[in-house]
């Protein structure tokens, strides 16, 4: 399956950093991987006129459930097409901990992404105490159930695990550990249907381009979801070329 490979830029970010997209594309050519770098809101139109006519396609890191309707502060599916999105990150461990995203919400989100032709990257993982209690597998699976809601397939869903203790600390499972998770992911996926057969199954979490390789190598890891390491081109680069 080809990888995905792609940056969230968080909260990190202002005009000055679209360089960062400039200095990628001149990297990268022809990647052997599929390339998003998802910017904040207010970044998204000059990302994607940056990235245009370029392997690199822009997302974005959130959307409200609803298409239109009077929600002052809040950006729908269609407004982030507009500016030229093609992915949303949905359900990151930071919105459902700091904005106290459920699951049921998270599935209303990634349906009005669906509606307006994004593709959703939705983020499930367990929490440091959870996998000590050896629950990793049913939470995470309990989050996939609950999340993906009817009709999202391979073309429009990408599953990414993110084990929350992973994200910016430097720490990263075993490979057995993210394997082991990756095809619980992968079996459930099939069991929800032929058409998520092949959804794509990125890892994420203090991924650098010193471990991509050994992290890519993993079975049913179709590539990475970039926190701190995509804010630096040299960096995303190295990650995005461990994926070839
Ligand atoms: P990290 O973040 O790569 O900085 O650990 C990953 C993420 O939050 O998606």
């Amino acid at each position: 399956m080809r990888k995905l490979v792609a940056g969230n830029w968080k909260m990190y970010g202002l005009a000055s950093s679209l360089a960062e997209i400039e200095a990628l594309k001149g990297l990268t050519g022809e990647a052997a991987c599929d390339i998003v770098v998802c910017p904040p809101f207010t970044l998204l139109e000059k990302a994607a006129e940056r990235a245009k006519d370029s392997t690199v396609a822009i997302g974005a890191q959130d959307c409200h459930r609803q298409i239109s309707d009077a929600y002052t502060g809040d950006v729908s599916a269609e407004m982030l097409v507009d500016p030229g999105a093609r992915f949303v990150i949905l359900g990151h461990s930071e919105r459902r901990v700091f904005h106290h995203e459920t699951d049921a919400m998270v599935a209303t989100k990634v349906t009005a992404a669906r509606t307006a032709g994004l593709t959703a990257i939705i983020c499930v993982g367990e929490t440091r105490s959870e996998r000590g209690d050896g629950k990793a597998i049913e939470v995470v699976g309990a989050q996939l159930r609950a999340s993906v809601p009817a009709g999202a397939s391979s073309s429009n869903l990408v599953i990414a695990y993110e084990p929350v203790w992973a994200i910016g600390t430097g720490l990263v499972p075993t490979i057995e550990q993210i394997e082991e998770i990756h095809s619980s992911i992968r079996q459930r996926l099939e069991e929800l249907g032929e058409d998520r057969r092949n959804v794509r199954i990125p890892y994420g979490g203090s991924v650098k381009a010193s471990n991509a390789a050994a992290i890519f190598g993993a079975e049913n890891v179709d590539g990475a979801l970039v926190g701190g390491a995509s804010l630096k081109a040299t960096e995303f680069a190295g990650i995005i070329s461990a994926a070839a």
